[in-house]
């Protein structure tokens, strides 16, 4: 019986590239850099128009302890700082970098052995965020405050959602570096052990994760029931830990860390071959005609990534259930696992109509909200009540428009919501 949480949803899998080995994407001849792809403070560029830089050097940096550094992915020079169409929908400062096609990076391998205190710093300087999507500096994540021990480390190798394999593939074909990276995290935390948690639809996962760690006393491997939203962290604590984060907590609350597979690849490579994070695994699916999983440069068009198909009508940064509907010329960021054109016959364009109180959104909801009550408000402009309805711990997984029979745009009504609470609130 594999383990899981209260709630989800198990929405049609579509996982059409999952059998896709992780192939080189063309290195792009231009590359747009954002300035900020992290939960936190923007950084400052530290390049200049006509700069030549080098692959791998870093361009842009912020002295506010919750940033993240961010780097060249080509070789080349700088021909703008500037305002550039970014995922949220605003523009955002950004590097553009005109490739020169030099391929030797700034970066040297580093000693097989490096210093505890060490970590954090090279994870820092490496740029490294929370690659699952949720983007925050990693080098905070591990620089716990003193009156916190973490006992439990979870490697989240669930990748829920619809349509990405981008995790999938790199856990069958970078499982050791995985490993690694998991070990220096567990180190760097002090914890006592780890778990490394994958969807039962991903057995091959778990069976070689289960081969490699067969000799280790404290990493185990976790299969978990393949149920949407799986891996969002508060759910996967529960399901393999049975405790539960408190409303408004984090689960450094409960004596637990959470990273995804990607991240500790990224770790690994930070820290025993000095790589910044400069590419990422990316899925392209949906109506493209090169689905796959690429290792993709970060900076890269979205218009460089996919062969989009006569069908295709809209284009999403991340899966169906989570990801960002995007304009077509948008750059791949640090938190990008997938692209996934949609379809003309994949829209619904029907509306929706008032709540019949039904209560599927109520059942579904793995955070126990009442999501009906949030879309009222919401639909009313009711925004401070919302917050007494806890619309703070929504994690935005969507399971709730997903069941409603009135077709209720619930979560765009709760992100509206948490973003005019964010406007009226007071500076604390
Ligand atoms: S209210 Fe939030 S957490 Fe609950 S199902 Fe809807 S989107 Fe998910
Ligand atoms: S699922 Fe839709 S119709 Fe049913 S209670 Fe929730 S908001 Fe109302």
């Amino acid at each position: 019986m594999y383990k899981t949480f209260r709630g989800g949803i198990h929405p049609k899998e579509c996982k059409i590239t999952e059998k896709s080995a992780i192939v080189d994407h063309e290195i792009p001849k231009v590359v747009c850099i954002p300035l900020i792809q992290h939960i936190g403070a923007p950084c400052d560029p530290i390049v200049k128009v006509g700069d030549k830089v080098k692959f791998g050097q870093k361009i842009g940096d912020s002295k506010s302890v919750v940033s993240a550094p961010v780097h060249a992915s080509i070789s080349g020079i700088v021909k703008a700082i500037e305002p550039r169409s970014y995922h949220l929908g605003k523009k955002i400062m950004a590097v553009i970098i005109e490739g020169d096609g030099k391929k030797e990076p700034v970066w040297k391998e580093k000693k097989s052995k490096v210093d505890p205190d060490e970590i954090i710093k090279i994870i820092r300087e490496a740029g490294i965020v929370g690659l699952g999507g949720a983007m925050f500096p990693t080098h905070v994540k591990l620089s716990l405050p003193k009156d916190k021990k973490i006992d439990t480390v979870i490697l989240n190798g669930c990748e829920c959602e619809p349509y990405v394999t981008a995790d999938h593939r790199l856990m069958l074909e970078k499982t050791d570096e995985i490993i690694s990276g998991m070990r220096l995290i567990i180190q760097t935390v002090g914890a006592e052990k780890g778990i490394v948690a994958i969807e039962s639809n991903k057995k091959d996962a778990i069976m070689i994760f289960r081969e490699r760690l067969k000799k280790e006393k404290n990493i185990t491997v976790i299969g978990v029931k393949t149920k949407y939203p799986q891996g969002a962290e508060k759910n996967l604590i529960n399901a393999v830990c049975k405790r539960i984060v408190p409303m408004g907590g984090l689960p450094m609350d409960v004596g637990v860390l959470v990273d995804n597979v990607a991240t500790a690849f990224a770790v690994h490579e930070a820290i025993l071959l000095g790589k910044p994070l400069i590419e990422r695994i990316c899925t392209v699916t949906g109506e493209v005609g090169n689905p796959g999983n690429y290792r993709v440069r970060i900076g890269t068009m979205f218009s460089d990534l996919y062969k989009a198909s006569g069908q295709a009508a809209k284009v999403l940064a991340g899966g169906p259930m989570m990801g960002l509907a995007q304009r077509w010329d948008v750059p791949v960021i640090k938190g990008n696992n997938a692209v996934l054109v949609l379809g003309k016959d994949m829209i619904d364009t029907s509306g929706y109509s008032t709540c019949i109180k039904c209560g599927r959104c109520v059942e579904v909801c793995p955070m126990r909200l009442m999501p009906n009550v949030l879309s009222v408000l919401g639909e009313k402009e009711r925004f401070q009540k919302m917050d007494s309805f806890h619309i703070s711990n929504c994690v935005e997984c969507g399971c709730c428009t997903y069941v409603c029979p009135a077709n209720r745009p619930i979560v765009q009504f709760i992100k509206l919501g948490k973003q005019m609470i964010r406007k009226n609130a007071k500076p604390k």
